[in-house]
């Protein structure tokens, strides 16, 4: 695995087959891929990696079950395949995810159904294990009756029960940590990767693209990137930045908001629970149990503002909250359990509805009377990525550059491969107590040299999971700032950046 260096004035001396813009997982896909192709390939990032939409996902590795239901055979297999790749390219960083929804017979929610589908799901997924670890293999699921469901999960509303459906899917709970570790083999493989760099212009000659002109955000200063192709996969900015470098696609993304929040507060169940609150036209929930808490979602909305931050409004939160509670009786969740609400955009198949687009979408500019070489791709699921980017390239390189060399992900045979004892402390959050942080102090200097950790927030939220114990980290974060060598000024900036970093319930309602 490579290194990520932030050196943005030699990075505009060299010349790239590719600029990607945008260092969500969609970009550092694009950027992984092309590596593998024998790409030389820049990719630029106008805050931190991943920070945007793809810090905020509920970390599940969707395979298909849900699109049975309308029979979308497609998505189904494209989920599954992803899936797979996931489970057998990060076994360390993925794990088995066993799922259960009570069922109460209403609709299509009852034992008989769930047999039905629960079979065909593995039927058509019978591949499913094939090269992943064995630890990894997702059993096949099954239908249990009411007494084994209230075992799995002693707090279900029991009046009315028949039983309960159970699978298995796979969830990734340090995404963050995958997406780095994507970037790093990228960047091992001849990628070049900066954060804090913004794309604000297309540098055209006639109706040839040969790259971007970007603001290095730290320095101020301005540099031009030479590429005879950009693909923006800038996301929520995805539709402005196409009409910024071209022409307005609609299409490309019509946002819609989406939101997680991560309770402090035990998990009811060691599965992830599906509940659906008792009133008509009610959302299925996940709560999902991560890190000895419970990550519940997702809450959805129609959006219409600008694509910086967005949260739900209050009035949002206690609704999604007084669902949960209604969904699990007896849960009794609270704002008081609020760590921090996961927001993010999602592409809509309209302007101001909350129905999510179905598939990805990628646009040549060039086929369209635009900029020869400039490309836009949007898609759906982070469980998706690596597909959209090989379509993407497939398209704007041709099968002639289909993957050159093979790849696996090897742990760090040093204290940053997950399973170590530093990396658990700081992926689990410091453990038991700030003290944590001092037998980790190598790693963390370690991540800062190697991953372009450029801010303390960048630490907390996109290297490690400090952020899940706010407490404890912030009485550690002042300690930290000692490994940047920071002064009295700086550390207290770089401080409230971390505080602003959360969104509990008085910030959400803002
Ligand atoms: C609440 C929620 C729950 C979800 N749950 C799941 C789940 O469980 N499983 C799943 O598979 N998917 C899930 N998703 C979907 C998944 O998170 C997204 O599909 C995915 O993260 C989108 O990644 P992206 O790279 O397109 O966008 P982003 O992560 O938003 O990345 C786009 C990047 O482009 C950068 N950028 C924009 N403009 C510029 C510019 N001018 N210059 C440089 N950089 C720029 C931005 O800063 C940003 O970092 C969820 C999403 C949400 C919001």
């Amino acid at each position: 695995m490579g290194s990520i260096i932030r050196r943005p004035g030699a990075a505009a001396r060299d010349s790239y087959d590719l600029v990607i813009v945008g260092g969500g997982i969609y970009g550092a896909m694009l950027a992984l891929e092309s590596s593998l192709r024998g790409l030389h390939a820049l990719l630029l990032e106008k805050g931190d990696f991943g920070g945007a939409t793809s810090f905020n996902s509920l970390r599940i590795l969707h395979g298909g079950l849900r699109y049975l239901q309308s029979l979308d055979l497609h998505r189904f297999r494209e989920s599954v395949g992803e899936r797979s790749w996931f489970l057998r390219s990060f076994p360390n960083h993925v794990q088995v995810l066993p799922c259960l929804m009570p069922l109460y017979g209403e609709g299509l929610r009852r034992p008989a159904v769930f047999r039905a589908a629960l079979g065909l799901n593995d039927w058509l997924s019978r591949e499913r294990n094939l090269a992943v670890r064995a630890d990894r293999h997702l059993p096949s699921g099954r239908v249990v009756d009411a007494s084994a469901t209230v075992s799995l999960f002693p707090g279900v509303d029991r009046r009315d029960l028949l039983g309960g459906a159970v699978w298995y899917d796979a969830c990734m709970p340090d995404s963050q940590r995958i997406l780095m570790d994507v970037l790093r083999s990228a960047c091992g493989l001849g990628s070049v990767a900066l954060n804090y760099v913004e794309a604000q212009d297309l540098l055209k000659s006639g109706s040839q693209v040969w790259g971007i002109l970007g603001r290095d955000l730290q320095s101020g200063e301005e540099l031009e990137f030479r590429g005879k192709v950009v693909i923006n996969a800038g996301g929520p900015w995805s539709r402005e930045m196409a009409a910024r470098f071209d022409r307005d696609v609609p299409h490309l993304f019509q946002g819609s908001i989406a939101w997680n929040v991560l309770f402090d507060r035990e998990p009811p169940s060691d599965h992830a629970l599906a509940l659906k609150p008792k009133h008509p036209g009610a959302r299925t929930y996940f709560l999902v149990p991560w890190k000895g808490m419970i990550l519940a979602g997702t809450g959805h909305a129609p959006w219409s503002l600008g694509s910086e931050r967005p949260l739900p409004s209050r009035e949002q939160l206690e609704c999604f909250v007084e669902d949960l509670n209604r969904a699990a009786p007896g849960l009794g969740l609270t704002g008081g359990d609020i760590v921090h609400v996961l927001a993010g955009l999602l592409p809509a198949v309209r302007t101001g509805s909350d129905e999510l687009a179905l598939r990805e979408v990628i646009v040549d500019h060039g086929a369209q009377g635009g900029g020869h070489g400039l490309y836009s791709v949007s898609g759906v699921k982070f469980t998706t990525a690596r597909l959209v980017a090989e379509k993407t390239l497939n398209r704007v390189f041709g099968h002639s550059r289909a993957v050159r060399r093979s790849w696996t992900w090897t742990p760090r045979p040093d204290a940053l491969q997950p399973g170590t004892a530093e990396m658990a402390a700081l992926l689990g959050g410091l453990g038991d107590s700030s003290d944590g942080v001092d037998g980790c102090e190598g790693v963390l200097g370690k991540l800062i040299e190697e991953e372009s950790v450029v801010h303390l927030e960048d630490l907390f939220f996109r290297r490690t999971s400090l952020w899940t114990r706010p407490k404890e980290a912030l009485h550690a974060a002042p300690r930290l700032c000692r490994l940047w060598g920071w002064d009295e000024a700086e550390c207290a900036s770089e401080l409230t950046r971390v505080q602003e970093g959360y969104v509990n319930y008085d910030a959400a309602g803002r």
